[in-house]
């Protein structure tokens, strides 16, 4: 297994911000995953399984946090298929573009919807990621995890997910995505690409996609009432300060312009939360996930 010390999480996160943590452990063998709990044990802190940093605010200064990247890139690879049905398998550590142009090139269509999102395989299944009414974790067939200190396949029938959430029984937060079998559906590829060009363009034109950020800060409190348009109606679109701000774009983008800290980031998601409550009486929730998590 491979250990880096004092990983610095400005570097391993898209929003690029964010101090050090204890180490940081690379998992790319079964050996490895045998090892693990026995290096965790003599390094102290908590693990973070971190796949590409695109949902992850981490807070300032030493972080008593351990970082686990599964980089299992294997595949992905066609297992079976069945009628017009195809079972793709999947390392965790697979980019989702790379997933997704193998579903291009080979007519398998499903996933379109999550095109631009800029995760791994094992950070799209743990957010249960989603775009354009698709979601990750409905396409899924099975996942394989470390839970327990056992790797265990668990059918998708017995696995929780829902707006951003996914759960092993047994696991709670407590598991480590290995590899995933999904299940698309073999289609024309000239549909394919234009549902993804669409998609793409569409987000492109919403979205900050080249700005250093982790996507939405907050999830939608319901399906009508996007965080973004309270974000704007509260007077926070393109409002700056200390080296962060929130998109003019899209004001559930918070975007670090290159001399912010997680600091002034953790301030002014706090000042939104208050003037979205104050205005709305509506409890926003951060969809990023903020490390190390404090309560
Ligand atoms: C420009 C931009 C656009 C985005 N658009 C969208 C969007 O449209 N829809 C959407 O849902 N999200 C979007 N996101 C957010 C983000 O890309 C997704 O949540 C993505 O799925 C996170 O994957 P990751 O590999 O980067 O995970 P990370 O950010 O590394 O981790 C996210 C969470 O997953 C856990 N995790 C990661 N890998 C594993 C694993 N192998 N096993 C167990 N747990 C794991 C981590 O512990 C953490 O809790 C966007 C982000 C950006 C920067």
């Amino acid at each position: 297994m491979r250990e880096i010390p004092e990983p610095a999480l400005s570097g391993r996160t898209t929003l690029r911000l964010g101090g050090s943590a204890i180490a940081e452990l690379i998992l790319e063998t079964s050996h490895d995953l045998e090892m693990l709990p026995e290096r965790l044990r003599r390094l102290g802190g908590s693990p973070l399984i971190l796949g590409a940093g695109s949902n992850i605010l981490a807070r300032d200064g030493q972080l008593p946090l351990v970082l686990v990247r599964p980089r299992y890139t294997h595949g992905p690879g066609t297992v079976s298929g069945r009628g017009d049905k195809v079972f793709v398998r999947v390392g965790a550590g697979v980019p989702l573009s790379r997933f997704l142009r193998f579903c291009l090139k080979n007519g398998f269509s499903g996933l379109e919807g999550l095109v631009g999102i800029p995760g791994s395989m094992g950070g799209c299944i743990a957010m249960n990621a989603g775009s354009f009414g698709t979601e990750t974790a409905k396409h899924l067939y099975d996942v394989t995890v470390l839970v327990d200190q056992h790797i265990k396949t668990v059918p998708v029938a017995d696995v929780g997910f829902g707006y951003r959430n996914f759960s092993i029984p047994g696991g709670e937060n407590n598991f480590i995505i290995l590899e995933a079998t999904f299940v698309l559906t073999k289609s024309k590829r000239d549909v394919i690409g234009n549902r993804m060009f669409h998609n793409f363009f569409e987000k492109k034109s919403k979205q900050p996609l080249n700005a250093r950020s982790a996507g939405c800060i907050f999830k939608n409190p319901a399906p009508r009432t996007p965080a973004g348009r309270l974000l704007e109606e509260a007077g926070f679109k393109g409002k700056r300060r200390g080296g962060v701000s929130f998109s003019s774009l899209h004001a559930n983008f918070l975007i670090n312009e290159g001399n912010g800290n997680a600091s002034a980031a953790l301030d002014m998601i706090e000042e939104a939360r208050a003037a979205v409550r104050q205005r709305f009486g509506i409890e926003l929730t951060p969809e990023v996930r903020i490390v190390p998590c404090l309560f």
